[in-house]
């Protein structure tokens, strides 16, 4: 008999979960207005809403926490991570951030001014978010085949070349400061990027002399799917895959909560002092002083050793056959789901789950809620609340896909826990015709609503 596949870890310390009844969902529901950013968490039983910063840390790196130094400047932990940094990206230069949108900021701040364009796949909400906020412009340059969740093509994150040389031919060169590649495409469903695509992106970048950054927060997820889909790269290590990857980049900026599998805590690593040392003076400004940006001694060790961990293969493997699995349970019983699986998530296609609900009434928003009363998972919506209204008409944005994302925290549910999940979300399947309404919204903020939306039954 063939030995199944078994996570690549033991559990050494446990948190209390407590189910609750249908009544009690149905109450608590009501009181946070239908949005699940409202609920307490402890009227979840399985928490699907974000993997970031949400996994669980090893002994290892709860030991060195234990070891961190506190001192203001200079510190242990700074060269701890700075080698770790180099060491698995090969980026010479690193500035410490609080987090992933604190890089951004920190580097946009060196490099973009109001009207420059910045080409890129799907742009990550707080990414699109500090281009807009400096009055310039994120262009998605995606392939079309992410757009369709029944379109099999092994790198959905990969930018299409032809539409990325129109933007930077039909533009003066001077206003593209960059171009942004995220690995994986988390706007796109968790999809990876090949190698191939980068190696075209870096040549294209060079002739036309623009610097490219990875937006890198699961590069190592998509080291993992480079390996497994691409020819060439099987019997190499996802450090080495890592390594050539970030060798096409001239530098990267980094949520540490996802792959470095921390609570909290980013980066910027970069190849050139020049621009170092630019944003070095608004590292300062923004996040604190150079050796520690933002961040504690001992989280600063936590995440160096979290890099470690987060390249392990048999980590990878683990994660990602999990992802898959609640994936194919799902797809077994023919509910709509992007395929191939992402990396970090499941990416439920609502309109196909409810094709008979308009999209006035917020698809995946109401199967959210609806998943949330059946079983206490709690997933999110990424959809037409998320997408906000039009700066300019005040309407509401529609995008092409409304999703209900189910992401998986790193190393903190069993599968159990899936089949559980994926027996809540079949049994909505099956009465899913009785899902006649959808939802309307009471109030809502100008921008990035669907924190802080209230909803009700239409
Ligand atoms: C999470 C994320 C960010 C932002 O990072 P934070 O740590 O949440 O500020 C940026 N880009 C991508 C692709 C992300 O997934």
């Amino acid at each position: 008999m063939k030995l199944p596949k078994a996570e690549s870890f033991k559990i050494k310390m446990v948190e209390a979960i407590r189910p609750s009844t249908i009544d009690e969902r149905l109450k608590w529901i009501k009181e946070a207005n239908f949005n699940l950013f409202n609920l307490k968490s402890e009227q979840v039983f399985i928490d699907l809403l974000t993997d970031s910063g949400t996994g669980a840390m090893s002994d290892k790196q709860w030991s060195e926490m234990m070891l961190g130094d506190e001192s203001y400047a200079g510190a242990s932990y700074y060269y701890k991570l700075k080698n770790a940094i180099q060491d698995i990206t090969g980026f010479e230069y690193f500035l410490p951030t609080h987090q992933g949108r604190a890089a951004e900021n920190v580097l946009f701040s060196t490099i973009i001014n109001e009207g420059d364009i910045i080409p890129g796949n799907s742009h990550f909400d707080t990414t699109k978010a500090h281009i807009e906020h400096r009055k310039s412009y994120a262009i998605d340059c995606t392939i079309d085949e992410a757009f369709d969740t029944e379109v099999n093509h092994p790198f959905k994150g990969n930018i299409d070349i032809v539409k990325l040389e129109k933007v930077l031919t039909e533009n003066q060169v001077e206003k593209i400061p960059l171009i942004i590649v995220t690995i994986t495409c988390n706007s796109s469903g968790g999809q990876p990027v090949s190698m191939q695509n980068m190696k075209n992106v870096s040549k294209i970048a060079k002739k036309y002399g623009i610097p490219v950054y990875y937006d890198s927060a699961r590069f190592a997820e998509n080291a993992y799917f480079i390996k497994k889909r691409e020819k060439g790269y099987s019997d190499k290590s996802i450090r080495e895959i890592v390594k050539e990857m970030f060798s096409y980049a001239d530098g990267m900026t980094m949520s540490s909560k996802k792959d470095a599998i921390v609570n909290m805590g980013g980066f910027l690593g970069l190849r050139h002092k020049e621009v170092f040392d630019r944003a070095s003076v608004f590292n300062i400004l923004y996040e604190g002083f150079n050796t520690y940006g933002g961040m504690s001694g001992r989280d600063m060790n936590a995440l160096a050793q979290g890099l470690y961990d987060g390249t392990e293969l048999s980590y990878l493997e683990t994660r990602i056959n999990q992802v898959a699995f609640l994936g194919q349970m799902l797809k077994d019983k023919g509910i709509p789901v992007q395929f191939p699986f992402g990396g970090h998530a499941i990416f439920v296609d609502a309109k196909k789950f409810l094709p008979h609900l308009p999209k006035e009434e917020f698809i995946a928003q109401t199967l959210a809620v609806e998943l949330y009363i059946e079983g206490g998972v709690r997933a999110v919506e990424i959809g037409s609340i998320m997408a906000d209204r039009d700066p300019d008409s005040g309407l509401n944005r529609y995008p092409d896909l409304e999703l209900m994302r189910l992401a998986i925290p790193r190393r903190t549910y069993t599968n159990d826990h899936m089949k559980y999940v994926a027996a809540s979300i079949i049994n909505v399947f099956e009465r899913r015709s009785k899902i006649t309404k959808g939802l309307i919204i009471t109030k809502e903020a100008p921008i990035l609503r669907h924190f802080t939306v209230e909803l009700d039954r239409a």
